[in-house]
């Protein structure tokens, strides 16, 4: 046997080997000692290998799942090995045969199909990345519901576009792999080298052409060398994954880059699309706004989130659809009750065509298009616009197929195939034979009983049943002489004799049993064949299923995002070519939802970037006040309108932006730990190279992460540069207070500032956008907020009071001002001691406080310094 596993593991180097074992996979050497490990369970050990015990552990296949799931998402990778052969089976063919075993498949994490491994509101892509000739192209599917997408992709934008879909693995060609390897891992995405002939076009295009069954790829559009190279890599791994069950895969449909707003890879985990910060799914912009009710709707609100369209009729044909159901409410909600009755018509179909299917995937496919009728029922009076009347053309045309699985399928299947009982009576005349036989059987085995007794003159005789005998006949031992003596012995066969029974047969018994096992395994055997036929009619028409599924999609989209409109009042956005960008009342979606869960209003802001005059708008205000949740929302209300959703805002006007950029400064990013000033400059490049006219960009105080007067150069030349080079739309936070001098000189650029107000010596902050530039920044105040020790703030005061007075009184230097501060007196006041000079032990707090400025300090960074400080003395 453990020549067996070696051989077969062999061939699995880079997986974790499930070697079945009856009821048990079982792990052996390494493979034991990471996956005990992993999963937290005990790790024995099993016979001795040249010598030396070996490590073993063991999971139960009934609960083998979620061990795979924990596994795959601690970045294993499995191969499932299981048993080809019934012991018996092996016995046969020698006494020492060991029980033939082979790898049915390599679990990986873009390869998942199982219900109970994925999740049904999320797609689940597998994705690959191939070069020829310098050209990039990727390639990604999700095999569970079959979708398949390509797209040119020149290698620096890679990351980008791993950022937009998530794929949880990625093939690449094995001699490029390690070019890439940071950038795949910063996105939690399994890299999966392969070899380079996986990636050769020719051959790609070959098995691209048997898998469409096509002559030529033409028939889907021209594709370049790369295209092929990727997406033939993506089949030539799912070959090798699924054993040569190919799951169902639509016809590659080409993405265009030039159609969907970019949006890269730092803008959307600032944004929190569909991530938040801290890494979950709950307060991310998609966890607030999702509102669907079927598994393919969350999953369709999740792909135009992450991409939504720069394509106006294309936009505008969504917004109508999302305006029809909130016009037409009662259908919309006649429709969302439908809804919610539509299984995952994709996911049961690609279990069908890999094989892994059971009786609820033909059930859940009857359902959905038992709904699907109902619901194009529901539209049928109505006149609809674009979107909606191609989804509703999608609904029905399943007439037969229909009846056929309505006929066939009893109400609620069972789990499992092999269990049989899922075919309806009245379906098969064959079935319903075998079925009769084998409940007569049992009906015949009662009547024998009675026969029994009278010809043996027993009463108390019985027929019992058992897993090692199977039918007998039981009497109780006081009636052994006369059943073992003449005439009964020629009828009752002597069985078993027990404590205070003996046991019997007859021939008739054995006959009836025989039949009653005979019809079953037919009946099952019947319901298998039938299964295989329902599986096939439906695989027949997988493309005009995957349609329904598609338009049932659409519509629970549109009614989700109008039933999130009424909610939570949201307003159709106007949307066309210019380069408007005007927002009345626009409110941040998430903050919002957050702050109504603690009884907080949140204050609606306006918003104008339409270049007449301002395109800029540089934001001061003291930290707190709201800043961060302006810029953001009004990114989020530009995105959302171009996904085809009502935004949150009372009015709102929008040019359509083709380039979506935000930015935080340093230290605002310290969770993800990438608070390096270097970071910061790099992505500040890459929006001064890329922005056009038709971008959004959207700076929170860049160039903090240095010193100030480099911090407040950079940003300022950033803001001249988006003025007059790239000349985006921008919103610009800053606390260098100097730069609103900026909007003197620069006619886009207006200064606007949140307003607050100072209540004995507190702020109060009234997150109101307002224009004009912030007078001061409170710093001092924010700090007491913040519990600074009251000592510390009323130094920071009497520090700042000084500073300002100098500044005033004409330009004298700070470091005088400061050698004229009397000493920082913490508990008592400072002793009267006429030292004029600074004491030595003070003389490094001293020129610590002379680089300070209290102005800039965020609360946090006032307490590192109140820190520093402490520790220099
Ligand atoms: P800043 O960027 O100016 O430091 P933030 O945007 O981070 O400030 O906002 C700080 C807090 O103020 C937020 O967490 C939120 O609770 C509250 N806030 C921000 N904007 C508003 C608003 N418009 N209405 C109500 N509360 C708000």
């Amino acid at each position: 046997m453990m020549a067996q596993y070696l051989e077969i593991k062999s061939g699995y180097p880079d997986a974790l080997l499930f070697y079945r074992m009856g009821d048990f996979y079982e792990l052996f050497f390494d493979d034991a000692v990471a996956a005990s490990e992993a999963l937290d369970i005990a790790l024995t050990k099993r016979g001795k290998h040249l010598g030396e015990d070996i490590p073993m552990c063991g999971v139960p296949v009934h609960a083998a799942e979620n061990y795979l799931l924990t596994l795959i998402r601690k970045g294993f990778r499995v191969a499932v090995g299981e048993q080809m052969e019934s012991p018996e089976e092996a016995k046969k063919r020698g006494s020492k045969s060991v029980v033939r075993r082979d790898v049915v498949r390599l679990v990986t994490p873009g390869t998942l199909t199982e219900e109970s491994l994925l999740d049904a509101r999320r797609h689940n892509f597998l994705a690959a990345f191939a070069i020829v000739r310098d050209q990039g192209a990727l390639a990604w599917v999700d095999i569970s519901t079959g979708a398949f997408h390509v797209m040119p992709l020149p290698p620096v934008r890679l990351g980008p576009e791993l950022a937009r879909l998530g794929p949880s693995e990625l093939l690449m060609p094995d001699e490029i792999e390690r070019d890439y390897a940071e950038t795949v891992s910063d996105f939690g995405t399994a890299l999966t080298p392969m070899s380079r002939g996986s990636f050769d076009s020719t051959g790609a295009a070959d098995r691209l052409c048997r898998l469409f069954r096509v002559s030529s790829l033409d028939a889907f559009g021209t594709f370049s060398r790369a295209e092929i190279s990727a997406m033939g890599a993506i089949v030539d791994y799912l070959d090798i994954t699924q054993k040569g069950k190919l799951p169902l895969l639509r016809k590659p449909q080409r993405e265009a880059a030039d159609r969907t707003m970019q949006i890269d890879a730092a803008t959307r985990r600032n944004l929190e699309l569909t991530h938040s910060l801290a890494g979950g799914r709950a307060g991310s912009l998609l966890h607030a706004i999702d509102r669907t009710v079927t598994p393919g709707g969350a999953r369709l609100l999740e792909r135009r989130l992450s991409s939504p369209s720069r394509d106006l009729a294309t936009i505008r044909d969504r917004l109508a659809a999302v305006d029809f159901m909130v016009d037409q409410r009662q259908t919309a909600r006649d429709l969302r009750d439908a809804l919610r009755r539509v299984p995952d018509i994709d996911r049961a179909l690609s279990r069908l065509a890999i094989d892994r299917a059971g009786p609820r995937d033909l059930a859940a496919i009857r359902n959905g298009l038992g709904q699907a009728e109902r619901i194009a029922g529901l539209l049928a009076q109505t006149e609809l616009p674009a979107l909606l009347a191609d989804a509703s053309t999608h609904l029905q045309g399943h007439d037969d197929l229909l009846a056929l699985l309505d006929t066939a399928l009893v109400a609620e299947p069972p789990l499992l195939t092999r269990d049989g009982g899922f075919i309806a009576p009245g379906h098969d005349p064959d079935l319903d034979e075998a079925r009769k036989l084998r409940d007569e059987g049992r009906g015949v085995i009662a009547q024998m009983q009675t026969q029994y007794a009278e010809q043996t003159g027993i009463s108390s005789i019985k027929i019992k049943h058992n897993n090692v005998l199977g039918y007998f006949i039981e009497v109780t031992a006081t009636h052994a002489d006369k059943m073992l003596s003449e005439p009964l012995n020629e009828v009752f066969k002597h069985r078993q004799t027990t404590a205070n029974q003996l046991r019997f047969t007859t021939p008739e018994l054995s006959e009836m049993e025989t039949r009653i096992i005979n019809a079953g395994g037919r009946a099952l055997d019947i319901e298998k064949r039938l299964y295989d036929g329902l599986k096939a009619q439906i695989l027949d028409r997988a493309s005009e299923l995957t349609d329904t599924a598609r338009a049932l999609s659409e519509l629970d989209l549109a009614t989700a995002l109008a039933d999130l409109s009424i909610a939570e009042n949201w307003a159709r956005p106007r949307v066309d070519d210019s380069r408007t960008l005007r927002i009345a009342g626009g409110r941040h979606p998430v903050v919002e939802q957050s702050l109504r869960k603690e009884g907080a209003p949140f204050i609606a802001n306006d918003a104008d970037l339409s270049g007449d005059p301002s395109m800029i708008w540089l934001l001061t205000g003291p930290n707190m006040a709201g800043k961060s949740t302006f810029l953001r929302q009004t990114a989020l209300i530009v995105l959302l309108a171009q996904m085809g959703s009502h935004v949150p805002a009372s009015e709102a006007e929008i040019g359509v932006v083709s380039q979506l950029f935000s930015r935080v400064g340093a230290s605002d990013d310290l969770a993800r730990g990438r608070s390096t000033f270097m970071v910061e400059m790099v992505e500040t490049a890459a929006i001064l190279n890329q922005a056009d006219d038709r971008a959004l960009v959207i700076l929170d105080e860049i160039g903090r992460g240095t010193a100030t007067y480099d911090g407040l150069s950079i940003a300022w030349a950033t803001l001249e540069h988006l003025h007059e080079v790239n000349r985006s739309r921008a919103l610009f936070a800053t606390h260098y207070h100097e730069m609103t001098a900026l909007a003197g000189k620069l006619p886009g650029v207006e200064n606007a500032t949140v307003a607050v107000r100072e209540h004995d010596g507190d702020v109060i902050f009234l997150h109101e956008v307002i224009r004009g530039a912030a007078d001061r920044s409170y710093g001092v105040q924010v700090a007491r907020l913040a519990g600074l020790p009251d000592a510390v703030v009323a130094r920071a005061r009497e520090v700042l009071d000084a500073l300002e007075k100098g500044d005033r009184e004409g330009g004298q230097k700070p470091k005088a001002i400061i050698d004229d501060l009397p000493l920082f007196a913490a508990a008592a006041p400072a002793p009267e001691t006429g030292i004029e000079t600074i004491p030595p032990e003070y003389a490094e707090v001293a020129t610590i406080l002379e680089a300070t400025h209290p102005d800039e300090l965020s609360p946090r960074e006032a307490l590192d310094l109140i820190y520093r400080l402490k520790a220099s003395t």
